[in-house]
C-alpha cells in the first residue's frame, strides 16, 4: 500500500503558501510510506524535529483496482469510496527543502504524518460525483478549512490518469487529493475534527 499525495490542487491554497507562485500546469505528487499512516482517530504527537507542523485537510480516494497508464475517461472505475485525511506537514522543513532544492520526505513522509478517517463512504451514498463534495475541518471548534471538490485545479480522474503514467496503482492505495485554503499549525492540546458532506469522519487530539 502506498500513499500518494497531490500538492497545490486548490488555487487559494497555492496563493497562501507563496503568493508569487503560478498555478501548476500539471499535477504534482509526492508519496508517503505506509509507516506514515495514523489510523482510528488516534492522537497525533507533534514531532520534536519541527517547530511548525501544519494540518492540511484533504479528500482521500481509495483505489480498488490495479491499473497503470489509466485513461482519464476510465479512471472512475478505479475507486468507489472516499474518506478524509490530514496531510501533516513540517512546514519549516518543507521551506528549507524547497529553498535548497532537496526532496520533501523529511517534511512530509515522517511517521504518522498521514491521518486517515476510520470510515470510508461509498461515493454512491454521496450523490456519485466526486467533484461535487464538500468537506470542512475545525481546530478546537473553530472552522479552519472548507473544501469543495469542484474547486480542484485537477479533478480526481485527471489525477489518477496522471499519476498512473508513472506509478502503478494497486488495491488499497490512498490518493490524498490536495488541501484547500486555511492551513495552519497544530499544538499539543488541540483537537481536530473534520466532516465530509456533514458526516464527521475525523476527531482526534494533538499531543
Ligand atoms: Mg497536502
Amino acid at each position: 500500500m502506498k500513499i500518494i499525495c497531490i500538492g497545490r490542487n486548490y488555487a487559494a491554497h497555492v496563493v497562501e503558501l507563496d503568493h508569487t507562485r503560478e498555478l501548476p500546469s500539471e499535477p504534482q505528487f509526492f508519496m508517503k510510506p505506509d509507516t506514515a499512516l495514523l489510523r482510528n482517530n488516534d492522537p497525533f504527537y507533534v514531532p520534536s524535529f519541527s517547530n511548525e507542523v501544519h494540518y492540511e485537510t484533504e479528500l482521500v480516494v481509495r483505489i480498488n483496482r490495479v491499473g497503470r497508464a489509466i485513461e482519464e475517461r476510465f479512471a472512475s472505475r478505479y475507486y468507489d469510496e472516499v474518506g478524509l485525511g490530514i496531510d501533516f506537514t513540517a512546514r519549516d522543513l518543507q521551506r528549507e527543502c524547497i529553498a535548497k532544492g532537496l526532496p520533501w520526505e523529511r517534511a512530509k513522509a515522517f511517521d504518522y504524518s498521514a491521518a486517515l478517517s476510520p470510515e470510508f463512504i461509498p461515493l454512491s451514498e454521496l450523490g456519485g460525483d466526486v467533484q461535487r463534495l464538500h468537506f470542512s475541518m475545525s481546530l478546537n471548534d473553530e472552522l479552519r478549512q472548507q473544501g469543495d471538490t469542484s474547486q480542484m485545479i485537477f479533478g480526481v480522474n485527471r489525477l489518477i490518469a496522471y499519476v498512473s503514467r508513472f506509478v502503478t496503482l494497486k488495491i488499497g492505495d490512498l490518493l490524498y487529493t490536495g488541501t484547500p485554503v486555511g492551513v495552519g499549525p497544530v499544538r499539543p492540546g488541540d483537537r481536530i475534527r473534520a466532516s465530509l458532506e456533514g458526516r464527521q469522519l475525523l476527531d482526534f487530539d494533538i499531543k
